[in-house]
Order: C-alpha cells, then sequence, then structure tokens
C-alpha cells in the first residue's frame, strides 16, 4: 500500500491506439466509450513509476523537496527547494537560519538519492554519528547561514564530499552536485507531476503511442 502523501498510483493502458493514463482502469475507453474488458496481453495496464517516496523511510539518502507546499500541489518548476539527508532512522537533517534542524515530518513527499553504495555496512554503522558529529561543528551555527553561499545545499554538497572521501572517490563541485543529484531528478518530477495534474483535473491524460506507425508520405508506397 502507497503512502497517501507521494500520491495516488498512476497507470496506463492503451486503447484506441492512444497512451491513456488514470488514477485506475475504468470499465470502458474515456475516448470511445467501449468496454476495456477484454485486453490482449500487450494491452495491459501499466503502473508509472513515481518519482516521489516518503523520506522518513530513506536511510542514508539525500532528499529534495520544495521550500514551501509539496510537490504534486504546488510544484511550477521553478520553486526554491530545500534539501536534507536522512539518518538510518528516517531523521532528515538539513541546515537552515536556525541551524541544522532534525526533522521527524515534513519529508513525507521527496525526491531521494541513495548515498551509500550497497554493501557499505562499516559506513552505514558510524553513519548516524557522523551526521551528528558533522552537524555540530561550527560552520553550521545558525548566524553562518547565508541564503546564496552557505544554505542547505552547501551542507548537504559539504557532507556527501566527506562520504565520497571515505569511500575513497572524487569531491564533487557545486555545479556538479547540481548536474547529478538535482536537475535529473527534478526534470522527472516536473513530467510526472504534469501528467498527474492532468490526470486530477480531467480523470485522465490521453498521448499518441510513440511507436505508432506514422502514415506513408503520399507516393512512397511499400511494395
Ligand atoms: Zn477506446
Amino acid at each position: 500500500m502507497q503512502c497517501a502523501a507521494v500520491g495516488k498510483p498512476l497507470i496506463k493502458f492503451n486503447h484506441c491506439r492512444k497512451h491513456i493514463y488514470s488514477f485506475s482502469v475504468p470499465r470502458c475507453c474515456p475516448l470511445c466509450r467501449r468496454d476495456v474488458g477484454s485486453r490482449k496481453l500487450e494491452e495491459a495496464p501499466v503502473s508509472i513509476s513515481n518519482p516521489f517516496v516518503n523520506g522518513h523511510q530513506e536511510k542514508c539518502s539525500f532528499l529534495l523537496r520544495p521550500t514551501h507546499g509539496t510537490f504534486l500541489r504546488d510544484y511550477d518548476g521553478r520553486s526554491d527547494l530545500h534539501v536534507g539527508i536522512t539518518n538510518t532512522n528516517g531523521v532528515v537533517y538539513n541546515y537552515t537560519m536556525h541551524g541544522v534542524q532534525r526533522d521527524e515530518a515534513g519529508w513525507e513527499q521527496s525526491v531521494s538519492v541513495p548515498l551509500l553504495q550497497p554493501g557499505m555496512f562499516g559506513l552505514m554503522d558510524q553513519w548516524d554519528k557522523y551526521l551528528e558529529d558533522f552537524s555540530t561543528t561550527e560552520a553550521w551555527l545558525p548566524h553562518r547561514y547565508e541564503e546564496e553561499h552557505h544554505n542547505c545545499y552547501s551542507y548537504t554538497l559539504t557532507f556527501i564530499n566527506c562520504v565520497l572521501a571515505t569511500e575513497g572517490k572524487e569531491q564533487l563541485d557545486k555545479n556538479e552536485f547540481t548536474e547529478k543529484f538535482v536537475v535529473p531528478r527534478t526534470r522527472k518530477a516536473s513530467k510526472y507531476i504534469t501528467l498527474y495534474r492532468a490526470v486530477e483535473e480531467h480523470g485522465f491524460y490521453v498521448i499518441d503511442h510513440p511507436h505508432q506507425e506514422p502514415s506513408p508520405p503520399p507516393g512512397s508506397g511499400l511494395c
């Protein structure tokens, strides 16, 4: 059962040579009103992967959410984003003008990026202590906060670089971090949000089959 905070599950089925997205398969096709019951296997509905997870159930991960409101309701592709790091109990450490916050709620609809490679058990055992010690250093006192240059991104990036150093990997600079961790996820989230809101508003959303054979141009008959 999916957490309500991440929205209703979206599915896709095929009818009328179109892809039709909705929250559940209707009895009849919204386009032709015919029965959708007798489907061929290739027409069976598929679920669309949801880019959002409940961040409090993610261990040792980087999380991303809108600073105000939620992705599904409020995000417009340009909204400010807030970022944080989870410990092994789903507590989200994040840096604001009030210093390092340890949130046990509020990140129920987040984009998550796991930070530990599978099998890094040693690091996982140490994770909560690393994160706590890192967070109590002088760099993250409230008065050091600065909206442009010493913010939630600086905090998470500096921590991620500590983890990378421990794993013997190269450090990331701010641009690489944004390109690698933030942009691909917000792009995917934006697409999903557009689809989700359209289904919410109209009950379904239709696109042409991307693999549909284009009609041949005049005069190019196949032999
Ligand atoms: Zn139809």
